[in-house]
Order: structure tokens, then C-alpha cells, then sequence
């Protein structure tokens, strides 16, 4: 019996560690290097399960004795069945989330992996809208705004990595006080025009916790 313990973006960490150590095991001659990025790999990913089980740790730990393509591999694999996924929503929840948009387009949700998604994201060509969808401590929460593609690679702000971008201008729904009743704040941002590849590169909830919580409030 798998009980999943690891989220998406903890994932993608531990497969980011095992990268950089193969590589260092691929190009580094000196061994005490080699050895030192074993110990910084370990230690990143224990790092990130504090609370982990004897046996998670044991399993988590292997990375430091891993030197094949294969053992990578197996390593990897062997992690799979425990990735959480992400909380189940319906469409009629979503719905609930956007209640401006009488004619919400939805993604495919029975087409979706949800072992491989931090945060739930589609457009709708026709408007030019782009939402996201997000657990954020255990309350699901709803952001739109304007997209626009800008045709060009950059920083995605959730990912940070290189990658084909649209800015993304959410409307705050933060009001100061006293303010006039058309008062409007957008915040804008460079996100990944392809949410499912964003998913498969985030490994830190940070930035876009704190992209949601600007825009809440
Ligand atoms: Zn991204």
C-alpha cells in the first residue's frame, strides 16, 4: 500500500536533485566533489520532509547512493505511486469560483493527471481570459484576469524557468478603504503559456502563494 506523501512540486525537486547530481557525476573528475553533491542532494530533499516517516526517509535517502542512469531511473520510479494528487474539484466548484463568468469554459478535467499539477490553469481564446485555480491552505480559491501572449521566452514568475510566456493581469480583489466604487488594481505577471509544462517545472510553492495572496487579500 502506497500512502502518497509527496506533492507535485516536491517532486519535480527530487527529480531537479537527481539531475544535477548525475551531471555532476557525468562531468566532475574529483570524488570529494562528487561526494559533496551526494550530500547536498540528501540533505535538500530531507530538508524538504521534515515530518517524514523512518521508512520515507529511507526511501527518499537512496538518492545519495545512486551512480547509473538506471539506479536514477529506478530511484525516480519507485517515488511515483507516492505523489499526491491534486485535491478533487468539480466543475460545478469551479464554477462556484468564478461566478462573473455565466459561460465558463472548462478544461477536460477527466483528461487530466492531477499527480502532475501544483495549481489548476486554462484560458479561454474567445475572451482572452486566463484563470487558475489553487488550494491555498486547504480553501480552494479562484483568479481571472486578462492574458496576452507575448510570443517570447522568459522567467515564468510560478516556475522560474525559461520558458513561452503570457502576461497574465489578475484583478485584485484587495480594496482600500474610502475607495471610489470603480476602483481597480491589476497585478500583472509573466506566467508559462502552458500550464501543464509550468507544473512539470515548479518546484516551490512560494511565489505563486504569494502571487494568490496579493490578489485575494
Ligand atoms: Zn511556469
Amino acid at each position: 500500500m502506497h500512502v502518497p506523501f509527496i506533492r507535485n512540486h516536491q517532486y519535480n525537486f527530487i527529480k531537479k536533485q537527481a539531475e544535477s547530481l548525475q551531471q555532476a557525476l557525468r562531468t566532475i573528475a574529483d570524488p570529494k566533489i562528487v561526494e559533496s553533491v551526494r550530500y547536498s542532494a540528501e540533505t535538500k530533499i530531507s530538508e524538504l520532509f521534515p515530518d517524514a516517516a523512518d521508512e520515507q526517509k529511507r526511501m527518499l535517502g537512496q538518492i545519495a547512493g545512486l551512480n547509473t542512469s538506471e539506479d536514477f531511473h529506478r530511484y525516480l520510479e519507485a517515488l511515483k505511486p507516492y505523489r499526491m494528487e491534486f485535491p478533487s474539484i468539480t466543475a460545478k466548484q469551479i464554477q462556484k469560483l468564478f461566478p462573473k463568468n455565466k459561460k465558463l469554459k472548462l478544461p477536460d478535467l477527466s483528461a487530466i493527471d492531477y499527480r502532475q499539477v501544483s495549481y489548476l490553469s486554462w484560458t479561454d481564446i474567445a475572451t482572452q481570459k486566463l484563470f487558475m485555480v489553487y488550494p491555498m491552505n486547504g480553501q480552494f480559491v479562484g483568479i481571472e484576469g486578462r492574458y496576452t501572449d507575448t510570443n517570447k521566452k522568459g522567467f515564468c514568475f510560478v516556475c522560474n524557468k525559461y520558458e513561452e510566456l503570457v502576461l497574465f493581469s489578475a484583478v485584485s480583489r484587495k480594496r482600500p478603504v474610502h475607495s471610489s466604487a470603480d476602483y481597480y488594481k491589476a497585478v500583472g505577471n509573466y506566467v508559462c503559456a502552458h500550464s501543464q509544462e509550468c507544473n512539470k517545472n515548479i518546484t516551490d510553492m512560494t511565489a505563486l502563494e504569494h502571487f494568490v495572496d496579493t490578489v485575494i487579500g
